[in-house]
């Protein structure tokens, strides 16, 4: 290791800035949000079988709500445009904008050059988390998902029914694309209910025993019409990084009607306003 040099006290106390300043990203109007949530009519629901991926498609304007129904167990989350599968929930930008983890009033944000919200989060039963003593918090964008490719390379062999591998199956059933064709299309999630942080000494990204319990649940309002996908993750409540061992529960999603009147002020967000020129 190199060896400091006279100045280094005074280059580590420059002062943070926050990149992207919260009021520039206002949250959702509170009476808005409560006359949405008042109401809600069941349109379709799915269970996710443990160690296992599901679709649902949730319109414009209606809610998507993940319940934890049996025990603590996790789930990896997968938006597209239902439209397009090239606008996508952009895991980094989403973080960079709003932290490493969601509660409400956070939205997710799609990929360039779509750069949009496709969801805005109304509602979160583990809200009371915060931040614990180890500095983990809960529903982070910092996790990519587990994978084959990461098994294979550390642990010597893949595990099918990890979240990389159940999205892909799942979107592949739910569109007819091939798998080969339907796995570009997986990409980093939103970890809902998962605990994670990073460790004081050298900031590795850990887990520990998610707070979810049975009927706990966060709703995303559908900015645009979405095709989501949810993976009950092999890690259970991640409490351990077992695969075949940890103890795992099905997950709920539902998909809500609010009253149309609450809809009445609400448009869907514009495409980004960006002309794509680069400067040419
Ligand atoms: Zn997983």
């Amino acid at each position: 290791m190199n060896n400091a040099p006279p100045d280094a006290d005074a280059r580590r106390a420059a002062r943070p800035v926050v990149c992207y300043p919260p009021d520039h990203l206002p949250a959702p109007d509170a009476v808005w949000t409560a006359r949405l949530r008042a109401g809600l009519m069941p349109r379709e629901t799915v269970t996710v079988p443990p160690r296992e991926a599901r679709c649902l498609r949730i319109p414009a304007g209606h809610i998507l709500r993940i319940t934890c129904i049996e025990g603590p167990q996790v789930g990896d989350l997968n938006l597209w445009n239902a439209a397009d599968l090239s606008e996508r929930f952009y895991s980094g930008k989403t973080r960079a904008l709003h932290g490493t983890h969601l509660t409400t009033g956070h939205r997710l944000w799609s990929a360039f050059p779509h750069l949009r919200p496709m969801a805005t989060i109304l509602h979160d039963s583990l809200d009371w988390y915060g931040f614990d003593a180890d500095g983990a918090g809960v529903h982070d964008v910092i996790g990519t998902r587990c994978d084959p490719y990461t098994d294979t390379l550390l642990n010597g062999g893949p595990y099918h029914h990890c979240c990389h591998s159940n999205l892909v199956r799942a979107l592949a059933a739910e569109t007819g694309l091939p798998p080969d064709r339907a796995e570009p299309h997986v990409h980093d999630v939103f970890n809902v209910f998962m605990c994670t942080g990073f460790t004081r000494d050298t900031h590795r990204y850990f887990t520990k025993a998610s707070p979810v319990r049975p009927g706990d649940s966060i709703e995303l309002f559908a900015e645009i019409d979405l095709l989501a996908a949810l993976s009950a993750c092999p890690w259970g409540d991640c409490a351990s990084n077992s695969t075949d061992t940890a103890v795992c529960h099905p997950l709920r999603m539902d998909c809500l009607a609010p009253d149309q009147a609450a809809l009445a002020e609400w448009q869907p967000p514009p495409p980004n306003g960006y002309d794509r020129s680069h400067g040419l």
